[in-house]
């Protein structure tokens, strides 16, 4: 019997991002602790086969829609035939995926094969020089082979996730948006977070509505529809696009009366919310030999108390706190 998870403020909660590791290809400072962020070696990682075991844990429970995530999730050996048996596993209506792009050009095809339907690239800067500061990572070129082969391979949607940043590549909004004109990309701009508190920069910041007025620019944009998963992103459609263009604002208006999103990191550790500064701890259930059933009573005890809303505050004061710890 399959039981569904509506929390305390009476949200459905149904779709998870599971992080396969803390590990990545590139050094983003937004992403990062400030310590550098050590990643875990692999032995503190859960082991892909109990991810897969939480993964049909959580469809019991009604998860249908499963984000993977990391780190850089295609780093991680085995990353391919994990999300085949995600999409596998009864009761999973949807497997996206999120990528920096780099190794993609020669997993596009397969990783569509596997069942992913939707896949969400990185790509901050169309400038090699910039995006090798922003990154890390003189790897441009390989991003970029990456996002042709995802539109070559067929994916429902393939959308590229842009993080703007005042003085860094806002330059380059315009740019990003006309991307739209002559591809079938949705191209989402997403408000920089302080998301590693200490080496988030104020001065960075630029909200939604003042990308949205840069693009405005173009001409005009009109709103599209949501689909089923459509997820917080308002989406326009410039005159004339082939694509769309998409802006996510979690910091100037959070989205949570809406969230149906859980987060499981490579480690176990499983979160309400992306600000979450408690967490329930799998890893040792899965240590102590829980069953699935306690697997279950656990996650779901745990998630009916996700917040009403997020407190950033609270995170901001936890400064080893980072997205490629929790998974983006
Ligand atoms: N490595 C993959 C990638 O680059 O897409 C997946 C993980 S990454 C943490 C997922 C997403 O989180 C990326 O689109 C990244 O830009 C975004 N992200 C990370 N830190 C952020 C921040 N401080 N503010 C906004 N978005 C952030």
């Amino acid at each position: 019997m399959t039981l569904n998870i509506t929390d305390d403020h009476g949200r459905l909660v149904d779709y998870l991002r599971v992080s396969i590791t803390d590990r990545c290809n590139l050094k983003c400072e937004y992403c990062r602790p400030p310590s550098g962020g050590q990643p875990s070696t692999p032995c503190q990682m859960l082991k892909l086969k109990d991810l897969l075991r939480l993964v049909r844990v959580f469809t019991g429970l009604g998860v249908k829609k499963f984000r993977v995530t990391g780190g850089e999730p295609l780093v991680r050996k085995g990353a391919l035939s994990f999300i085949r048996q995600v999409r596998q596993t009864p009761g999973v209506e949807q497997v996206a995926l999120t990528t920096n792009g780099v190794l993609l050009a020669g997993m596009a095809a397969p990783l569509r094969q596997a069942g992913v339907g939707v896949i969400n690239i990185s790509l901050d800067s169309l400038s090699p020089e910039k995006y090798a500061a922003i990154t890390g990572g003189d790897l441009f070129h390989e991003a970029r082979a990456g996002i042709d082969a995802a539109m070559e391979a067929g994916f429902d949607a393939v959308k590229i996730n842009m993080v703007v940043m005042r003085g860094i590549n806002d330059d380059e909004v315009e740019d990003f948006a006309r991307l739209t004109m002559d591809n079938k990309l949705q191209v989402r701009f997403i408000e920089y977070m302080p998301a590693t508190p200490s080496g988030w920069k104020r001065e960075k910041f630029m909200t939604m509505d003042q990308v949205m007025e840069r693009v405005r620019t173009l001409g005009v944009m009109a709103p599209v529809n949501k689909t089923r998963w459509g997820g917080p992103a308002k989406i326009y459609k410039l005159e004339g696009a082939m694509g769309e263009v998409g802006f996510i604002s979690p910091v100037t208006s959070h989205f949570c009366a809406s969230c149906n999103r859980l987060r499981l990191t490579a480690g176990g550790s499983l979160l309400t919310c992306l600000f979450s500064t408690d967490r329930l701890e799998l890893e040792p259930m899965l240590a102590n030999g829980a069953s699935d059933v306690q697997l279950a009573q656990a996650i779901a005890g745990y998630a009916k108390i996700k917040p009403a809303v997020r407190d950033m505050d609270a995170y901001s004061r936890d400064m080893e706190k980072s997205m490629i710890r929790v998974g983006g």
